[in-house]
């Protein structure tokens, strides 16, 4: 587990089914193959991003425009709500509000401790691929129509790749049946 923490950790997003797929930067195959659609993603993964120094270009989209943000986990941190506002309730319904109150505190601290225990992750604006690791992140802060013009672009590359490779297709088809 130690050995995974001195490395750069990549999540991709699948461009079919937007299942998420994680890697290692050390260990990342030449194509990443998505578990719920089967689509086969080519990696380029650089050597700055394999030695954990800083991101420079997206092993996915081959991008180099990132932008950064707090590593927060949305489910996490609803299940966290969740647990607090139940044991606070139970606290209540026996007449106990005050620990009802002073558990919503402690959770409230924990959640702030939490929270600020987060580190900054840098994301693709592109193909919103995740890196993860001890690098000291550089990107700006996110910018939406930063955002919008990027993955537009994004998007036109993918239908351009799928129209070309479909075009082989059905040439290859024609020729088996020639
Ligand atoms: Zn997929
Ligand atoms: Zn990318």
């Amino acid at each position: 587990m130690s050995g995974d923490q001195d490395c750069m950790r990549v999540t991709l997003k699948c461009q079919d089914c937007s299942g998420k797929l994680p890697f290692n930067a050390v260990t990342a195959p030449a194509a990443a193959t998505c578990g719920r659609c089967g689509l086969t993603i080519p990696l380029t993964v650089s050597e700055t991003i394999r030695s954990d120094q800083a991101v420079d270009v997206c092993p996915v989209c081959t991008g180099s425009d990132f932008y950064v943000r707090r590593d927060f986990d949305p489910n996490r941190g609803l299940s966290v709500i969740i647990i607090m506002v139940l044991t606070s309730m139970g606290f209540y319904w026996f007449g106990l509000d005050l620990i009802a109150y002073a558990v919503l505190g402690v959770f409230a601290l924990l959640d702030l401790l939490v929270y600020r225990r987060l580190k900054d992750v840098t994301v693709c604006y592109r193909c919103h691929t995740v890196f993860r690791g001890a690098y000291k992140p550089s990107a700006p802060v996110f910018d939406l129509a930063t955002a919008d013009e990027l993955e537009l672009e994004w998007a036109r590359t993918l239908e351009k790749r799928a129209k070309s490779s479909s075009n082989q297709n059905t040439e290859t088809g024609k020729q088996i049946r020639a």
